[in-house]
């Protein structure tokens, strides 16, 4: 019998999310990768419902809202590059992913 890898349930993208102890806006995690090991994701598109330029029927976030191929600014880079000094200065990481709420490369930051 092959034991599954272990994972950790996610922060939900798009939401602020709790790292232990201190709230941040575009960073989520950490989530426990069987490859790439303790991943933090960052958001850049940060919104309630998804934004992306396909609906594909096995998105794991439902149904396309907003569906666009507009490259734009939905955070600043600012925002962060903020929220990813504050979780790095208290928890480790091996690896950063953008990823979150939507197509990450239509966020033009
Ligand atoms: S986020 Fe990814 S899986 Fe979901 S609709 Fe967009 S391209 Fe497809």
């Amino acid at each position: 019998m092959i034991d599954e890898p272990q994972m950790d349930a996610p922060e939900q993208p798009g939401k602020d999310s709790d790292l232990g102890g201190f709230h941040v806006k575009t960073v989520y995690g950490p989530v426990s990768s069987w490859r790439l090991g303790r991943s933090f994701g960052v958001d850049p598109i940060c919104r309630e419902d998804k934004v992306c330029s396909f609906d594909c029927v096995y998105c794991q976030l439902g149904r396309t809202k907003e569906k666009t191929c507009e490259r734009r600014e939905f955070v600043s880079v600012d925002d962060v590059k903020k929220d990813l000094d504050e979780v790095l200065a208290r928890v480790e990481a091996d690896i950063i992913t953008f990823s979150g709420t939507g197509e990450p490369t239509l966020a033009s930051i």
